[in-house]
């Protein structure tokens, strides 16, 4: 019974998440996060693209409270591609398509760590050293119960 209803649990907590080979695959139908593209969101390389609605919807709805651009500069990332970019190998925040980088500094860096929270993130990277160019904010929702703790925040 414990196990049936985990196992449905499970389920239906992927509902509506939906795999792409590419970004280029992706209509404007299906698409509704207006300030964000398909291609910022694919992993880099392949273009690939899991698109999990419930943490864009996050984003999206923090981009209208924030008022200002979100520049993602790393949303899904295949395993692979992970591996090659991240210490967490080929398993990250980033191959769950709940995660994304933000390209950001300064006051409105401030300004979006200070709602992050309470739009639901999880996981609160910050990277704010070095040229502006390169500075970022990480995110994710992930659950408290995959291995990695949460809530959290770490520097880089
Ligand atoms: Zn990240």
């Amino acid at each position: 019974m414990g196990l049936l209803r985990g196992l449905l649990r499970g389920t239906l907590k992927n509902m509506g998440d939906v795999r792409f080979l590419s970004w280029r695959d992706i209509s404007g139908d299906f698409w509704r996060w207006k300030n964000f593209t398909p291609e910022e969101f694919a992993s880099r390389g392949s273009g690939a693209l899991l698109v999990v609605p419930e943490f864009m919807d996050k984003i999206q709805a923090l981009r209208a409270a924030l008022g200002r651009p979100m520049v993602i500069t790393s949303g899904y990332r295949t395993p692979e591609h992970n591996a090659l970019v991240s210490n967490t190998g080929r398993s990250g925040p980033h191959t769950t398509g709940r995660a994304a980088d933000v390209s950001i500094h300064g006051e409105a860096a401030l300004d979006l760590l200070s709602i992050v929270k309470a739009h639901g993130f999880t996981g609160i990277g910050i990277s704010q050293k070095g040229p502006i160019a390169d500075r970022f904010i990480h995110l994710d929702d992930l659950p408290k119960d995959i291995g990695r703790p949460r809530p959290w925040t770490w520097s880089y």
